[in-house]
């Protein structure tokens, strides 16, 4: 996509954080010819003028289980920090139900599934009210980190966790970019950091999975400036750009991530958004060759795997046992198009998994929210969708596979 004409953001980067890359070339392409008119990017929203095959895929080819979703969040927050026990539900399981069914969907596991009080109340809601159809994961209380003793504390809150239902552990992206000394003050905590090594062992030995988000797209971590390919989505969020500051290189948390995985091989980590790096998938098969116990989902990465679909593909061929089918599904959440609950955003997932279409949207938006292209659906076969939509997770939550 060319950018002729988009100059309020050409003038935008004039900023020393981007000086040194204008290069002869760039500055070249971007200077307006004397007849264009500017265009601001916001308003810019090309039609595509090909004619492509548009397969609809109502219903998942076999029934999924989507691994990744945030039914319930923390009803409070001190700097990225949830401190809170007390849920916000964001749907009730009536109205989830009857997206599921339409959509073929067996099951939603909500990841955020808090911590005490707020688990029961998670799992009683949804769980036990409809048994098979919702599984919920418990989150470390980070509100009791300053406590001497918390390492215990968080490793037997692991059992109690599992007692009360929950199907495993979900760890934010808190740990590694919010969660400081002092909570949410002083430096930052490793993810690594060998307080909450009793935790990773507890999970191990409970035979409960560990979801761990650490990291974001690598753009996140790059100035946000005209050569930012995710720019639009940055100047729109600015509290996404993990640049500067304090904050560590994607490299050094996905280094302390690896650290976590190599030393508690007996506990199962899902490393979520196709292992945070599915810009380079060669970097994701590279530490899935090295970890046993590691597996991938795709949430939230559709835009990412599609737009480099041959590579995609070869890696569900190579890794089809590994992984899972999931989306970030928020309920409500109308403000990131790209994770919004519905059938919409369900539709688009198998449509990318199950055909071969062209050039489509990887979100329900008019303008691509996470960056500026398109995607190719990767037509997997039969057996590998299976494995993928539910045998995987459920071999991860411990169900029966049945489909
Ligand atoms: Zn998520």
């Amino acid at each position: 996509m060319g950018a002729t004409g988009l100059s309020p953001l050409a003038q935008q980067n004039q900023n020393p954080t981007s000086g040194q890359s204008t290069s002869p070339t760039s500055s070249q392409s971007t200077s307006p010819t004397s007849s264009a008119t500017p265009l601001p990017l916001s308003q810019y929203e090309p039609t595509s003028m090909l004619h492509v095959r548009e397969t609809r895929v109502e219903r998942a080819r076999y029934a999924a289980i989507d691994i990744h979703t945030h039914i319930s969040v923390s009803k409070k927050s001190e700097k990225g920090v949830a401190v809170a026990a007390e849920r916000q539900f964001l749907g009730t399981p009536h109205e989830l139900l009857a997206v599921m069914d339409r959509k073929n969907l067996q099951a939603m596991v909500n990841l955020t599934g808090g911590f005490y009080a707020g688990l029961v109340d998670a799992v009683n809601k949804y769980d036990n009210r409809s048994p098979g159809r919702f599984y919920t994961f418990t989150e470390p209380c980070y509100s009791r980190f300053k406590q001497p003793n918390y390492p215990n504390i968080q490793a037997e809150a692991m059992a109690q966790a599992q007692r009360d239902g929950a199907k495993g552990l979900k760890i934010l992206k808190t740990l590694g970019l919010y969660l400081r000394e002092n909570i949410s003050s002083g430096t930052l905590v490793k993810i690594d950091d060998p307080r909450f090594d009793p935790m990773w062992d507890a999970c191990g030995q409970l035979n409960l999975p560990v979801a761990i988000h650490v990291s974001d797209p690598i753009a996140f971590f790059t100035p946000t400036d005209r050569f930012n390919e995710r720019y639009e989505e940055l100047n729109n969020h600015p509290d996404w750009s993990f640049y500067g500051h304090d904050f560590p290189s994607n490299a050094e948390l996905l280094a302390a991530r690896n650290r976590v995985i190599a030393r508690h091989p007996k506990t199962q980590f899902l490393v979520l958004h196709v292992g945070n790096f599915a810009e380079d998938l060669g970097n994701v098969a590279e530490n899935l060759d090295r970890f046993p116990n590691m597996s991938v989902d795709i949430a939230a990465r559709i835009g990412e795997l599609g737009r480099q679909p041959r590579a995609a593909r070869r890696f569900f061929d190579k890794y089809q046992d590994r992984i899972l089918f999931g989306t970030d599904a928020t309920p409500h959440g109308d403000e990131f198009p790209q994770q919004v609950f519905g059938d919409q955003l369900y539709e688009i997932y198998y449509r990318f998994l199950e055909t071969d279409d062209e050039y489509f949207d990887y979100a329900p938006a008019k303008i691509p929210p996470q960056g500026r292209w398109k995607i190719y659906g990767i037509e997997l076969p039969d057996t590998i969708l299976k494995k993928v939509y539910y045998e995987n997770a459920a071999r991860l939550l411990h169900l029966s596979v049945s489909s």
